[in-house]
């Protein structure tokens, strides 16, 4: 079977695990048998140029890193030099600047916080109302609609990164009041021909729900959307490919068959069977 991990991170980002090396991930890559791997290192734009985290994305130590695995694993292992855009719309010149700085083959477009407020793995919803979470979704979801319309991505990841905070913090979110908010997401994702991620991280951590989830990608297929990546979202090496698997099942049971890859800068569809 097909096996691949579209959402990965490695020391070059700001959370990355120290022992994830791009040379590390691609040898994890090779022991459990994946066949395409995406490096897809954080960018959030505005925790660059606002100089929140420890150290910024060296983006061209990562890059000349990531060509020289490509190159070193050719024929054995398909690499891919991607990046994860985060919040291009709250700083776009910025975000256009990064994506043009390397000839980037696979781009995630992600929400990870709010216009001015920090990102939400930050926040404890077990001390929020029901009220204020659902005022938070409901931004969310207007922010990452602004994301899927930022030129360049070619996948919009986990749409429902909230919902990972919201379920540790012991808390549930019916996503039925925001179904036609949802509907207008998807038709964004569609009209710009980009992909939807499934984002698996929240399986293999035992949350027992994938971002988004399977009543959620249930509504991207009714409303048409056809193209789906997946991605563990591992930061070190033992993570990579965790759980993706499972994500090929509940996207079968959806009626989904195949994923998108990249292959020589083309879209490329690959059964999931
Ligand atoms: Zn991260
Ligand atoms: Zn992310």
């Amino acid at each position: 079977m097909f096996l691949c991990d579209y959402h990965t991170h490695t020391r070059f980002s700001f959370d990355g695990d120290p022992s994830s090396t791009h040379d590390a991930m691609c040898r994890r890559a090779l022991e459990i048998g994946l066949d395409h791997i995406a490096f897809t290192d954080h960018f959030d734009v505005n925790a660059e140029v606002e100089g929140l985290y420890d150290f910024p994305y060296d983006a061209d130590a990562a890059f000349a890193s990531m060509m020289e695995v490509k190159e070193k694993y050719k024929g054995r292992l398909h690499v891919l030099c991607g990046i994860e855009l985060g919040n291009a719309p709250q700083y776009p010149a910025e975000a256009k600047a990064a994506l043009e700085a390397h000839p980037y083959e696979f781009v995630i477009g992600s929400l990870h916080n709010l216009k001015n407020v920090p990102d939400f793995c930050y926040m404890n919803f077990g001390q929020m109302s029901d009220n204020q979470i659902k005022k938070l979704f409901d931004r969310a979801l207007d922010e990452t609609i602004e994301v899927a319309q930022f030129p360049g991505i070619t996948t919009l990841a986990h749409i429902t990164y909230m919902h990972r905070y919201v379920t540790l913090g012991g808390k549930k979110l019916d996503f039925k009041p925001y179904y036609d908010k949802l509907e207008h997401l998807y038709r964004t994702v569609i009209d710009r021909d980009i992909a939807l991620e499934i984002n698996v991280s929240t399986l293999w951590k035992g949350l027992g729900i994938s971002l988004p989830t399977m009543e959620l990608l249930k509504l991207y297929k009714d409303c048409g959307g056809s193209l789906v990546t997946i991605g563990s979202d591992a930061h070190a090496p033992e993570n990579l490919g965790k759980a993706i698997r499972k994500g090929y099942a509940i996207l079968q049971t959806v009626g989904f068959n195949e994923v998108v890859t990249i292959q020589n800068g083309q879209r490329v569809l690959q059964s999931i069977r």
